[in-house]
């Protein structure tokens, strides 16, 4: 249940109201806006308990939720949320967060390399894969621990904060512990029980959807994360599977403007995983940018056909560095902007 709180509500007519909710036994979740706050009564709600709460004093009015997810919702959170990821970069204000790098992490040399090569054509967070989750046992399953240090060494150098994939509880205090960002990848986005612990974990995630996810299930998986109290959650567009074969997956532009409609999380869109093919990454991120996502997320590899992971699918460093540039230009006529180049000293 939603209660709509009167503009000319003080802060302690308010706080009488959130005691109200916890004397009802549910607990209240307040968002404060410009002009009226809001607060979310989490809970089982009846007719009976909203002809209560609109009783009370300074409630303008109640309102049923009508989404399965609460948190998550617009509805129970009208602004946007914007979610620092460290080092003075957001996700989900006028800039853009790019975060550019390897599929996987090679070597100390290899994520290095593109990391600086990424920090100066403009990304503001630094992306590389230590564990994969790969189709094939057979093949390269990332550097693991070593790879992380690897990664914080590059994060260190280049002042960018970093982001990488964690698959499975075993590893959450190493990767909490490197990573400025968690990620949840596609595979793991109903793995309910590393939701729940990443929820627990006090670094923002980046919660990518399935391959077979619909975006009631993502949203619903995004909320297991903030019911954990965790309230940091990034979404990432990264292409669903579809009966279509001419590309690796079909990335669905529909997604960013439905999602942003429906929840106030940040949304970020991967178009490499969306596409499979670096042809079409700078076109899909373009698109993507125009549909208002709040960030990118672009695999980088210093050269592609070497690459242990997702060659096909990534970007020469002098690539990425004209995407940013062409991504620019589009970001510029929705009113956004895209971290500008590194500048050396
Ligand atoms: C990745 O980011 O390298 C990755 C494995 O992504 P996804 O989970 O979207 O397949
Ligand atoms: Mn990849």
């Amino acid at each position: 249940m939603i209660i709509v709180v009167s503009p000319e509500a003080t802060a302690e007519d308010v706080d009488r109201i959130v005691a109200r909710i916890q004397e009802s036994g549910r607990q209240a979740h307040l968002s404060v806006g410009t002009e009226r706050s809001i607060i979310g009564v989490i809970g089982p709600d009846s007719p009976e308990l909203q002809d209560m709460f609109e009783t009370l004093p300074h409630v303008e009015s109640v309102h049923r939720v009508t989404k399965p997810y609460r948190l998550v919702s617009r509805e129970f959170q009208p602004h946007s949320s914007v979610v620092p990821v460290g080092k003075g970069v957001t996700v989900g204000g006028a800039e853009l967060a790019v975060m550019a790098g390897p599929c996987s992490i090679e070597s100390e040399d290899h994520i290095i390399q593109t990391a600086l090569a990424v920090r100066d054509a403009g990304a503001n967070v630094l992306r590389g894969g230590a564990f994969k989750p790969r189709s094939s046992p057979y093949t390269f399953r990332g550097l693991g621990e070593a790879g992380l240090e690897y990664l914080a060494a590059a994060g260190r150098l280049t002042g960018l904060p970093v982001i990488t994939e964690l698959m499975s509880v075993r590893d959450i205090d190493v990767v909490a512990r490197t990573a400025d960002v968690i990620q949840i990848g596609a595979r793991n986005m109903q793995n309910f029980i590393l939701l729940d612990e990443v929820g627990k974990a006090k670094k923002p995630v980046m919660l990518k959807r399935a391959l077979s996810g619909q975006i009631e299930e993502w949203l619903l998986a995004a909320e297991y994360i903030l019911a954990q109290g965790n309230p940091h959650v990034i979404l990432c567009e990264r292409g669903i599977r579809t009966f279509e074969t001419a590309y690796r997956n079909t990335f669905d532009i529909n997604a960013i403007p439905l999602v942003k409609e429906l929840s106030h999380l940040p949304v970020v869109a991967d178009p490499s995983h969306g596409t499979g093919k670096w042809k079409l990454v700078t076109p899909v991120a373009m698109a993507a940018t125009a549909a208002g996502a709040d960030g990118l997320m672009i695999e980088v590899h210093p050269s592609p056909d070497h690459a242990l992971s997702d060659g096909a699918q990534s970007l020469t460093h002098e690539r990425f560095a004209e995407m940013m540039r062409a991504v620019s230009a589009v970001a510029a006529s929705v009113e956004r902007t895209v971290p500008q180049p590194f500048v050396r000293a």
